[in-house]
């Protein structure tokens, strides 16, 4: 579903991407892990085109997300069409990123009037649906300021929800909350991983990345030095760098 091939990037001459392959089938869930600064917040903003990219290929679902081919050569389309491509990839970040001057229901509508071409009524009706399965139906009409950190959230993934994306990313999502309040994420996020929503996920929480990963990927210095199953990379990890990495987070 999500096809990453040979990607690089660099920032001002430092090369952060480094040939970066890696690829996403339907409904599975992908944790992403590795030291900060190894890439990841960035590999996760190339595939909704949040990010550009230097070589290398990013698709979703067969389709460039900031691209079309054209005479054989890649263009980059222009705003408004990344931005109607861009609703098959949801993402949810650290920090929530919530309009504030707009109330939690009212969050969740936006994109699919303003992208979808969704009636008001039948937008509210979508949202309302999607505030119950993350436990804030009650919630609708507060805004950003009057909710906690992980009612925040749990609206940012209801918003993301409410283009029905056909890969929902977090970057993330827990490492902003106070320790009481990140289980209330996690729950959300095991649900959707229940239902086969096709995930990838960059976290911190090993326990959690091993209990919904299908797959295990760990990203050092722009480059995948190691995939596997949960227990592969978790529990028998062969690389050196996995190994100190997870001697010190575990
Ligand atoms: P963390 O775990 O701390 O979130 P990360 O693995 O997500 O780290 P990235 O945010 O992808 O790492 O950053 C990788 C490198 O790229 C870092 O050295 C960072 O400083 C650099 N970088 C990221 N975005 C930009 C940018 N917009 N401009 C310049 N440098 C950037
Ligand atoms: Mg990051």
């Amino acid at each position: 579903l999500v096809d990453i091939r040979n990607v690089h990037k660099s920032f001002h001459g430092t090369e952060v991407l480094r040939g970066v392959d890696l690829t996403v089938q339907p409904g599975e869930v992908v944790a992403l892990l590795g030291p900060s600064g190894s890439g990841k917040s960035t590999l996760l903003r190339t595939i909704n085109h949040l990010e550009t990219v230097d070589a290398g290929s990013v698709t979703v679902d067969g389709e460039f997300i900031g691209y079309e081919l054209r005479h054989g050569k890649l263009h980059e389309l222009r705003e408004r069409e990344i931005l109607q491509r861009r609703t098959q990839v949801g993402i949810v970040f650290q920090n929530f990123h919530l309009f504030p001057h707009l109330t939690a229901i009212e969050n969740v509508i936006e994109a699919p009037i303003a992208l979808k071409r969704l009636s008001k009524s039948d937008a509210l009706e979508l949202a309302r649906g999607l505030l119950d399965r993350v436990g804030l139906a009650h919630k609708a009409d507060a805004y950003p300021r009057q909710l906690s950190g992980g009612q925040q959230q749990r609206v940012a993934i209801a918003r993301a929800l409410a283009l029905q994306p056909k890969v929902l990313l977090f970057d993330e999502p827990t490492s902003a909350l106070d320790p009481e309040l990140v289980g209330e994420v996690l729950d959300v996020i095991r649900d959707l991983a229940k239902l086969g929503t096709t995930l990838v996920i960059v976290t911190h929480e090993i326990g959690f990345a091993r209990e919904v990963a299908d797959r295990v990927v760990f990203l050092d210095d722009g480059r995948v030095i190691e995939q596997g199953s949960p227990d592969e990379v978790l529990s028998r990890p062969r690389h050196p760098r996995t190994r100190e990495f997870l001697a010190k987070v575990l």
